[in-house]
């Protein structure tokens, strides 16, 4: 089969696909609900990894659902908004659950990026907080 013919496969039907970027901050929080004496109530610090889901068919003339540079753009206003800043200043994390930032996150998002289907923060290695929007 030519590149041609494998092509004209790909237009005849719909592809529907789900990317996934990733995306990094550094940033320092404590969380003030917290039981008296737990660790978390102290001010520490994360190297955040956060997971855009984007969801939808494959563009046929194009071979794209999304540019990845176009969610790089999206997120640039975001990662200077977060990044090496203590984020129980950022308005709407004054408790900066990894919930609470992934809500933020899909509510800063959304609105521009209709396709995206699931954020995901990661605080640490072994701990993340996914949000479908529910
Ligand atoms: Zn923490």
């Amino acid at each position: 089969m030519t590149g041609g013919g494998r092509w004209r496969v790909l237009k005849s039907r719909t592809v529907k696909v789900r990317l996934i970027k990733e995306l990094r901050f550094e940033a320092a929080h404590r969380l003030p609900r917290v039981p008296e004496g737990h660790k978390c109530a102290r001010l520490h610090g994360h190297s955040f990894k956060v997971e855009l889901a984007i969801e939808g068919s494959v563009n046929p003339d194009t071979g794209f659902l999304i540019d990845y540079s176009r969610i790089e753009e999206l997120w640039q206003p975001l990662h200077d908004q977060l990044d090496h800043n203590y984020l129980n200043d950022v308005p709407g994390l004054e408790n900066p659950t990894s919930e609470v930032l992934a809500h933020w996150l899909w509510q800063h998002v959304k609105p521009t990026l209709p396709e995206l289907t699931r954020v995901i923060v990661h605080e640490t290695c072994d701990a993340r907080c996914e949000y479908e929007g529910l």
